[in-house]
């Protein structure tokens, strides 16, 4: 059951055409994870297959994980946890709000049990996890993000799969990065000739540490050529200005591919302002990664682009 639900066929690979790209002469591809399953969007997919076949092994019965309101990654492996039978607890930061937002509405309508801590006590994962093992016993544990070898493992096949469907190898890969696991994938897969870039969606040097961190684990990395880049969080994670919106709702109505707030419209905000600023060399290609994150956006537009009359159209 394992094997078919997390062999897919790969998700597909699309060109954009746009002004500014034809402008630099840079190729811009991008990889449509956001389209590789219906509720498990993207690079949470990605992150949690060789974590799930790690449970199977190992026969746990339930997962604990952390996650903040809106997480994708709460809301994946609620998900997966239903699907496979498998008791999921989601460590969640802030107060318990009711109604509770879509994402956690879905998460607990999977089954999934909520535990909520303050943004304070929330930051002792050590703490909590301590808690959580007198309270439930065993239990497989997955980090904030789902970040760990194996879902660095899981984000390698993104490039595999690009490999396979392009017939030469592209200069760059993007990908927006929070917990920095798939970033860590991409790089680990990719060629000593290839660059990585990373659009962080929050502030903060500590994710490059965690990213080395991550590879450390991995033998002999080909590539060196990888950065993160932060110039484009607009001030931290979900936050936000009107020109990012104005830029999301634009790039949908050119090329009919939505955008969430939090990670892939930052990074493609990034892209198109570095092509601006001359940053990549004429004749280059970039495949950038839509990691998903999608079923954000309906609590974004409800939580925090309300009262502004701004909204994700
Ligand atoms: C979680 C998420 C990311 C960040 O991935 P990390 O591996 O934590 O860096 C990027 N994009 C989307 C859409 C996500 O949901």
């Amino acid at each position: 059951m394992l094997n078919e639900f997390f062999n897919l066929p790969p998700s597909p690979v699309q060109e954009i055409f746009d002004d500014t790209l034809s402008e630099n002469q840079v190729r811009l591809f991008v990889k449509r994870d956001n389209l590789l399953h219906s509720s498990i969007s993207g690079n949470k997919f990605r992150k949690l297959k060789y974590n799930f076949f790690k449970i199977k092994e190992l026969e746990c019965q339930k997962i604990v994980t952390f996650g903040g309101a809106f997480s994708n990654h709460i809301q994946a492996t609620a998900a997966a946890g239903k699907y496979f039978g498998i008791e999921t607890i989601g460590i969640v930061r802030g107060e318990r709000t009711e109604p509770l937002n879509s994402t956690l509405h879905f998460a607990e309508h999977c089954g999934m049990k909520l535990h909520f801590f303050s943004r304070s006590d929330f930051r002792d994962k050590d703490l909590i996890i301590k808690q959580m093992e007198e309270e439930l016993g065993d239990f497989y544990f997955l980090p904030e993000g789902g970040s760990n070898s194996l879902a660095v493992r899981g984000c390698m096949e993104i490039v595999e799969e690009i490999d396979s469907q392009m017939p030469f190898k592209p200069d760059y890969f993007c990908t927006a990065c929070g917990t920095g696991g798939t970033l860590a994938g991409i790089i680990a897969a990719a060629k000593s000739s290839q660059k990585v870039i990373g659009f962080s969606a929050l502030k903060g040097a500590f994710l490059e540490r965690d990213v080395q961190r991550l590879l450390d684990i991995e033998e002999d990395i080909p590539c060196k050529n990888w950065q993160i880049i932060d110039d484009y969080c607009f001030g931290g994670y979900a936050k936000w200005q009107p020109e990012l919106i104005h830029f999301i709702n634009d790039f949908k109505r050119k090329h009919s591919i939505i955008l969430d707030p939090i990670y892939t419209g930052k990074m493609f905000f990034g892209i198109f302002d570095l092509l601006k600023k001359r940053f990549f060399r004429p004749n280059i290609t970039i495949v950038a990664i839509h990691t998903g994150g999608l079923q954000g956006i309906e609590g974004f537009n409800q939580m925090k682009l309300k009262k502004s009359g701004f909204k994700i159209e």
